[in-house]
Parts: C-alpha cells; sequence; structure tokens
C-alpha cells in the first residue's frame, strides 16, 4: 500500500510517500512559501530516495497549487516515484489542534473536517492549513480515504488535575480552554519504542512503566508516560506554554502578556508574535533560534553572555520538568530524548541529567558523546544508574503512515 504523508503549514507544505508493504520512504519533499506574495517566490523541493533531488520554482498561490506541483514531481517521468496517482490508496494528514474531540487518529469525512474547523479557535495558526491540505488531496485524489493525525491525540489520557487551569470553571466548560499537550505524534512514536525495550530488554511490565519523553526541537515539549499512557505533558491550550524554546518563551507569569501590552501599545496578534516567534532561544540570545548558532556563541572565546544564559534555562527548565514528572510517575524507569536537540546535542543531553543522580538518572559520557545511530533504542546510561536514558529517533511521518494505513485497511475488512 502506497501513503502519502501530508503536513501543511500556514505557507508550506512537507510530505513523504511510503511503501507501506516494506515500510520505507520513497520520496519527500517540501513545498515552501506557499501563498506569500501570491505564492510567487514558492519553491518546491523533491526528494526522491536513489534518484536525484530536484526544484521547482513555479507560482504556488495556495495549498491546492502546491499540491498540484508535488503530483507532478511524483509521477515525473525522470524523479518521480509513482506510475501514478492511481497507486495512492491513501493519505495521511498531520493535524496540529484536535481539541478534546479526538484521542485517535480518523478518517476524515464531512463530520471531521466540521470538527477541524471548530479547532480553528485554538489552533488559529495551523488549522487552517491544515484544512487546506486535506481540501486539496479530496480535490486531486476523489475517492482516496484521507486520515487525519493529530498532536493532541496522544495527550487525551491526561487526567482532569493536569489538565485544568485555575480559571473559572466556565471558560473550560463553554470555551475549552484546558490543557491539551502537542507532539502527541511523536511522544506516542517513541513511548512505543521506548515501552517495547523496557519489557522486552530490562523485564518491565508495561503496566509498571513510568517513562518521560522529552521532545526538543524547534518546538520543545516533554510528556510524563504512565504504563504507556500519558498522564502530562508541558504543552498548554497551544503549543505555547513549558519549555523554553527556540523562538517561544515557555512557561512565564501570565500578568506578562497584559503589563507588555500595555506598556507597548501591542495588540493581541503583536504581543502572540512576540511570544510565539521572538522569544525563547532567539529572544534571549539575539544570536539564533537554532541550537547549534546558540551554543557555538555560548563556547566562543570570548563566549556570548547571552547565550550562555539561554542555554542554562532551557536546560534548567527540562531538569525543572524531570523533577516534576518523576513525582507525577511516583519514580521513573527511564528517560527518552528525541527530536533535533535531544537526538543530536550531547551537551543538553548531560546538562540536564548531570545533577540528577539523587532520581538514580546519569549518562555515560563516552556513550553520550559518541551516539551508536545502528540502533533504534540508544542506551546511553551510566553504570548503575537506576533509570535508563536513552535515545530514539522520532518518525513523525512513519507513525502517521501507520495509522493511516490500519484505519484504510480496517475500513476495507
Ligand atoms: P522542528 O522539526 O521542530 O523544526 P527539529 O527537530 O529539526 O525541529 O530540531 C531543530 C533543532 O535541533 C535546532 O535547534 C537545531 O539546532 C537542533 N539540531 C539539529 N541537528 C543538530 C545537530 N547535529 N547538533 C545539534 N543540534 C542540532
Amino acid at each position: 500500500m502506497i501513503v502519502l504523508v501530508i503536513n501543511c503549514g500556514s505557507s508550506s507544505l512537507k510530505y513523504q510517500v511510503y511503501d507501506m508493504s516494506t515500510e520505507t520512504a520513497l520520496a519527500d519533499g517540501l513545498a515552501d512559501r506557499v501563498g506569500i506574495n501570491n505564492g510567487t517566490q514558492a519553491i518546491l523541493k523533491h526528494r526522491p530516495v536513489g534518484k536525484p533531488a530536484f526544484e521547482v520554482e513555479e507560482p504556488m498561490a495556495d495549498h491546492t497549487a502546491a499540491v498540484k506541483h508535488v503530483f507532478a514531481a511524483l509521477t515525473d517521468p525522470e524523479h518521480g516515484v509513482l506510475k501514478s496517482l492511481s497507486d495512492i490508496a491513501a493519505v495521511g494528514h498531520r493535524v496540529l489542534h484536535g481539541g478534546a474531540k479526538f484521542s485517535a487518529s480518523v478518517l476524515v469525512d464531512d463530520d471531521v473536517i466540521q470538527a477541524i474547523k471548530e479547532c480553528i479557535v485554538l489552533g488559529p495558526l495551523h488549522n487552517p492549513g491544515n484544512l487546506q491540505g486535506i481540501q486539496a488531496c479530496a480535490k486531486a485524489l476523489p475517492g482516496v480515504p484521507q486520515v487525519a493525525v493529530f498532536d493532541t491525540a496522544f495527550h487525551q489520557t491526561m487526567p482532569q488535575h493536569a489538565f485544568l487551569y485555575g480559571v473559572p470553571w466556565e471558560y473550560y466548560v463553554e470555551h475549552n480552554i484546558r490543557r491539551y499537550g502537542f507532539h502527541g505524534t511523536s511522544h506516542r512514536y517513541v513511548t512505543l519504542k521506548a515501552t517495547q525495550w523496557l519489557r522486552d530488554v530490562k523485564g518491565i511490565p508495561v503496566e509498571d512503566q513510568r517513562v518521560v519523553t522529552c521532545h526538543l526541537g524547534n518546538g520543545a515539549s516533554m510528556a510524563a508516560v504512565k504504563a504507556g499512557k500519558c498522564i502530562d505533558t508541558s504543552m498548554g491550550l497551544t503549543p505555547q506554554e513549558g519549555l523554553l524554546m527556540g523562538t517561544r518563551a515557555g512557561d512565564m507569569d501570565p500578568a506578562i502578556v497584559g503589563i507588555i501590552m500595555q506598556m507597548k501599545g501591542y495588540d493581541p496578534q503583536r504581543i502572540d508574535t512576540l511570544l510565539n516567534k521572538e522569544s525563547g532561544l532567539l529572544g534571549l540570545t539575539g544570536v539564533s533560534s537554532d541550537m547549534r548558532d546558540v551554543k557555538a556563541a555560548a563556547l566562543a572565546d570570548p563566549p556570548n553572555s547571552r547565550a550562555v544564559a539561554a542555554l542554562e534555562v532551557f536546560c534548567y527548565r527540562i531538569v525543572k520538568y524531570f523533577g516534576a514528572y518523576a513525582a507525577a510517575l511516583g519514580g521513573l524507569d527511564a528517560i527518552v530524548f528525541t527530536a533535533g536537540i535531544g537526538e543530536n546535542e550531547p551537551m543538553v543531553r548531560e546538562r540536564t541529567t548531570g545533577k540528577l543522580g539523587f532520581l538514580g538518572i546519569g549518562v555515560d559520557p563516552a556513550k553520550n558523546a559518541k551516539v551508536d545511530k545502528s540502533q533504534d533504542v540508544i542506551d546511553i546510561s551510566a553504570e548503575g544508574t537506576t533509570v535508563s536514558t536513552v535515545i530514539i529517533p522520532t518518525n513523525e511521518e512513519l507513525m502517521i503512515a501507520r495509522d493511516t494505513a490500519e484505519i484504510v485497511a480496517e475500513k476495507s475488512v
């Protein structure tokens, strides 16, 4: 079964094609600057496996236009990986916000589209683009089943005491103001791997497992997972809560919002941009949102003091959540690092675990420095520690493709 995975941002469209008989990726790519200046600066980068990559610079006024170019690339005689579009058996879409309506992936129908629309108020930056992607594919591939995979779904098992904010009850009941959590597809993917590994290698039954998963990319979040189910996570109603991120502030006193708005005369949109796009590593350092640049600036001679401070804040927040989640879980069996920083940055893993010996956590300096990427689950724990520290490379696209193939197979039984 050939499954196309689509991840539509507000001005981008990422895609990946899988042959699910072997779970191998055939191609991936990115259409960027879609709809910006009427799409006149749009560019499609297509990377077929085993063939040379190529780029198309054509106007893409909206996601429907971008999808057309993606399909042309996929079936191109020279660079394509499909004989025809009819090879595509199903399309899986990443959807940011499913509110409290979706605790698992679903086959898209009119009711699902309506529910995604209703969640636009909770995910105004992403859900409209996600919907456009679904609608563009429905138009281009009539009759081909489409599946929505929600970033929020994995966290729907959070108990009420973890998801309620301390605002008046009616805001929760009438306006759905509560914590939802994000990066759920990634947390679920690494949880599945960690769960199997803890059972098979460490002999811990799934029902007893206590795991903290750390998705540390440009966006960053942590989840407390008990018996394979999420019981808490660091992001909230929106992806702005929790850890310090590339450009997001994360946890802060909510009164700051009103104070800055008054001080600077900002409207809600401007303050949202400040806290979402101009804060975090970028805002603190003034150098970059990218951890590689921040680290280079912090380690330069002389060191950039703002970069040093930003790194300390970034790591300290993670340490605090480890403590919080160890308490929430009643102890720990494993911590999992994943995503760009989690998988690739030994210094962050070292600094976030270095002082947690009292919890039974510790990494082996040699294993941490030179990660053996041939494994699915890379154990970097120090000798004698009681909590396993592992790196598990995430694969959200594969998770979406698996959900899509499974749901479509169930439907056709
Ligand atoms: P997203 O998917 O959220 O855009 P990623 O998971 O790709 O983000 O993570 C991006 C972050 O990972 C950036 O801060 C980047 O610096 C960091 N990163 C990626 N590769 C490396 C690497 N080899 N070493 C250190 N940091 C890395």
